[in-house]
């Protein structure tokens, strides 16, 4: 990781808008053998000047100040690297020299981190998230219109006060929502049940809706935390509680489930989550399906059992609310379903 420098942008040197470009790795910055290639690359190989570079007229849109932040392939992401990043990002935003965030983040992770800065970010300056699905050496490269969009985003004046955001394959997405939804198409992120906020198209930016929970300056949440241990299990047919079991011996603070269908939970799984729970350790109820919500379901049920539910909040996304919930100091049941009826 390098050492974060000053921005080397003069403020008021031009009326261009300062969009600090910070690259962490990803498929956006990979290189295969041959142009052929989209699958057997290297992520994260690529530095964040030679991104710019295969991108033409973003000077005409932003005075661009670029960190290499990391290099990482994102499904290799880390919490010191999410540290490092709202770090980076808060200390960029709070001065007077920069406008705007675009980073450049692998696709495997990305709902997480952007989920993880929307609630930690502290600016109502725009931050936008992009990738790629193909590497930046491969034939129709996505990286760089997705890049251009991005930094477009950034400095259209639209995007202050909207949360983080992710720019891809033309669409803007709200980082609460976004997800990938496909392993090798270019068009693999979606906001399922909800739908995109926007798009950008040949550097035109246009909203249709805001997102309405509350995020950045509004959320209450702080980065610098003692990380709680919290842990994804997933329903299906037949499942043990050996997973639960071993988890809750091994110290977690929370467990997210992966339901089936409207998070629902085998009965075998169910047992073991409410003991567990009736012993202190968060419960949250998320669906595996990918799409709609998964609503409390009132005394019978999960009151009785001690669960909380993450509406629409996927099991990676309940996860980072969870422990960012936990590492602030709510353990309550009750007081963590308010949390996730807020955020
Ligand atoms: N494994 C890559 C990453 O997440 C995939 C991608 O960026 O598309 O870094």
């Amino acid at each position: 990781m390098n050492t974060p420098t000053s921005p080397q942008i003069a403020p008021g040197a031009q009326a261009l808008p300062r969009v600090a470009v910070l690259a962490t790795g990803g498929t956006i910055a990979g290189s295969a053998p041959d142009a052929a290639n989209t699958a057997g690359y290297q992520a994260g190989v690529i530095g964040v000047a030679q991104l710019l570079a295969a991108v033409p007229g973003l000077d005409a849109l932003a005075q661009i100040h670029a960190e290499q932040v990391a290099s990482v392939d994102s499904k290799d992401m880390s919490f010191a690297l999410w540290s490092a990043l709202v770090q980076r990002v808060n200390e960029l935003l709070a001065g007077d020299d920069i406008d705007a965030v675009v980073i450049t983040h692998g696709t495997d992770t990305l709902e997480e981190t952007a989920y993880f800065l929307h609630l930690t970010v502290k600016s109502r300056k725009p931050v936008i998230l992009t990738a790629a699905m193909r590497p930046a050496s491969a034939l129709s490269a996505d990286g760089p219109l997705n890049l251009l969009n991005a930094v477009a985003l950034a400095a259209s004046g639209q995007a202050a006060g909207q949360g983080v955001l992710v720019a891809f394959n033309n669409r803007i997405h709200c980082a609460r929502d976004v997800t990938k939804i496909s392993t090798y198409a270019v068009d693999a992120f979606q906001s399922p049940e909800i739908g995109a906020l926007g798009w950008v198209q040949d550097g035109r930016v246009e909203f249709q809706r805001r997102a309405l929970r509350p995020h950045t300056v509004d959320a209450s949440f702080n980065a610098d935390v003692q990380w709680p241990q919290v842990e994804i299990v997933t329903s299906y047919a037949g499942v043990s509680r050996i997973a639960v079991d071993a988890l809750v011996s091994a110290g977690v603070r929370g467990i997210v489930v992966a339901g089936t269908g409207n998070g629902s939970i085998h009965i075998t799984l169910q047992q073991a989550l409410a003991e567990v729970a009736a012993r202190g350790v968060a419960v949250v109820r998320a669906s595996r399906v990918g799409s709609g919500h998964v609503m409390h379901n009132g005394a019978a049920k999960d009151d009785a059992l001690g669960f909380v539910s993450a509406g629409t909040l996927n099991p990676y996304k309940a996860r980072v609310l969870l422990m960012l919930a936990l590492a602030a100091g709510t353990n309550e049941k009750a007081a963590l379903q308010r949390v996730f009826d807020t955020y």
